[in-house]
């Protein structure tokens, strides 16, 4: 990140090297431990018959998932504001999305 203006989320940088993400709307899920203005990003995690979207990925220290507006993909970070912990968006082995500790 430089001093660039943060940008929307749907600023496609119109490079063509990859197929536009897919845009979520989000809506609180009543998760309240965080501030209310960023419930919708997450929600709580109802286990392992709980799938996951395009656009969420399971925060492994407290298994909260965090959600985006658009679809995750392999690369992105993400910010757990539950337990203040980085990560980012990397393949799991079973082929879907996890999030692994930056350190
Ligand atoms: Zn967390």
């Amino acid at each position: 990140m430089s001093g660039e203006p943060e940008r929307s989320d749907d600023a496609e940088s119109g490079s063509g090297e990859s197929a536009p993400r897919q845009r979520f709307v989000l809506e609180e899920t009543g998760f309240d431990e965080v501030p209310k203005k960023y419930r919708k990003y997450y929600r709580k995690w109802k286990g392992p018959q709980d799938p996951l979207g395009p656009n969420e990925v399971l925060c492994p220290v407290c298994k909260v998932v965090i959600r985006s507006t658009r679809e995750l993909r392999v690369g992105d970070r993400v910010y757990c504001m539950a337990c203040f912990t980085r990560f980012s968006v990397e393949r799991a082995s079973d082929g879907g999305l996890e999030a692994r500790i930056e350190y």
